[in-house]
């Protein structure tokens, strides 16, 4: 059996994810940027572990408090230690990390902050990419090279294409103007974008994602070599 997935948003274009183990009951939250929305959502249920992408507010804001109410273990890179809550487990590239049966795998992907980390659940399949990669969209270099940001993405390349992109954000209407620019004659970027004008017309989350969509339409995966990655994301900041 699988994991269930569900997203809550929260702020303006945030999102958290939780991810219940149906079995076991184990149940876990990806970047609780804010702890309200996560406590709405679980109750009084459980909750048993918190796993942090990166050290940004809108990430780690609301850990600390779900941690004293639900007593669940907080998991982030060791890299980033002092710049995250304080952790219960230290986790570094290509480490496994328990959800019920399901052992996730730990990707690092530095680019939008150097100890950025990405997980990926693959009795879904799901990938928890934080600002790393969005829906037709990347992260913004804030601490990283393109160089970094495009190996990075590159970690995701042996993923399936029925792999759900779980991200950080709902930037996928902004992100699809710019991909458009790019290439306005591309059919399958115009029927995602179309896509996605209908789901924001109707105040739907456009993500998850599957990643074999991503594959055909986010500029940045399409991306042949790094020079052409470097130029695309400067073309973005200054879109
Ligand atoms: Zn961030
Ligand atoms: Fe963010």
């Amino acid at each position: 059996m699988s994991l269930e997935i569900k997203a809550i948003p929260f702020a303006r274009d945030n999102y958290a994810w939780l991810l219940k183990d149906p079995q076991t009951g184990t149940v876990a939250v990806v970047d609780p940027g804010e702890s309200g929305p996560v406590m709405n959502a679980i109750g009084e249920g459980r909750l048993d572990l918190i796993l942090l992408t990166h050290h940004h507010d809108d990430h780690i804001g609301g850990a600390e408090a779900l941690r004293q109410k639900y007593g669940a273990r907080i998991a982030g890179a060791e890299a980033d230690q002092a710049r995250l809550p304080p952790l219960d487990l230290l986790l570094h590239d290509e480490d496994r990390i328990a959800i019920g049966h399901d052992l996730g795998e730990v990707i690092a992907t530095p680019g939008h902050a150097r100890g950025h980390i990405a997980f990926y659940f693959r009795s879904v399949p799901a990938l928890f990419c934080g600002d790393t990669l969005f829906s037709l969209g990347c992260g913004r270099l804030l601490e990283g090279t393109a160089q970094e940001l495009f190996d990075s993405l590159k970690r995701f390349a042996p993923l399936p294409d029925e792999t759900l992109v779980c991200c950080g954000h709902e930037y996928t209407e902004s992100n699809a103007a710019f991909a458009l620019a790019q290439t306005p004659d591309d059919a399958a970027l115009k029927q995602r974008v179309a896509d996605v004008k209908a789901l924001c017309a109707e105040n739907r989350a456009t993500v998850p994602v599957r990643l074999g969509v991503e594959r055909q339409t986010n500029p940045f995966l399409k991306a042949r070599d790094v020079a052409e990655f470097a130029a695309l994301r400067h073309a973005k900041d200054n879109f």
